[in-house]
């Protein structure tokens, strides 16, 4: 009977303690901090979405929505931007747009250079000056540069083929015995 008594005493003095702890000075403190600190993150996450959101959005108002979102909903607002933002940066989709750029114009300036050394050639050269490779015929009748695989001259209007089969021809002859 006097054993029950104390538990039951034991535990009025737990509860009292207990309440007394959520009382104190250092609980109020710690709690106050840990809602600071929820606060503080909160704020923090909606900065970083303007950061990052400026990095990746050029429209203003996309950029808005996505701080607003991320102020409104906290913690979670943020999360629904990371899912959804653009997955590149701006100076990197500028960057590789002006590699695209380039190397489009490496291929049209292409048309210039030998393809077998890429020596810049003109239009007009019959064979690269560097390694020999025949880039155009000479027209059998007025010498114009013409494209190997052009059947008339559009300069004088001759046909070309048999004579022009017969000089490659020779031409690989004299290679082979090099
Ligand atoms: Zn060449
Ligand atoms: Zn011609």
């Amino acid at each position: 009977m006097t054993g029950a008594m104390n538990f039951l005493i034991l535990q009025a003095d737990a509860a009292e303690g207990a309440s007394s702890f959520f009382d104190s000075p250092w609980w109020k403190f710690t709690t106050m901090m840990a809602k600071a600190m929820l606060v503080a993150m909160w704020l923090a996450l909606a900065f970083w979405t303007y950061k990052d959101a400026r990095r990746r959005i050029t429209d203003p108002l996309m950029i808005g929505v996505s701080v607003a979102t991320s102020l409104i909903f906290p913690y979670v607002g943020t999360l629904f931007y990371v899912i959804l933002r653009p997955p590149e940066y701006l100076e990197d989709v500028l960057e590789r747009d002006l590699e695209i750029r380039a190397r489009e114009q490496e291929l049209v300036g292409g048309a210039n250079r030998c393809p077998a050394c890429r020596t810049p050639v003109r239009d007009d050269f019959l064979v690269c000056p560097k390694c020999r490779r025949e880039l155009k015929v000479a027209c059998s009748s007025c010498d114009k540069p013409l494209e190997p695989s052009w059947k008339i001259c559009p300069y004088c209007a001759s046909e070309q083929g048999v004579g022009r089969k017969a000089k490659s021809a020779v031409a690989e002859e004299d290679e082979l015995f090099a």
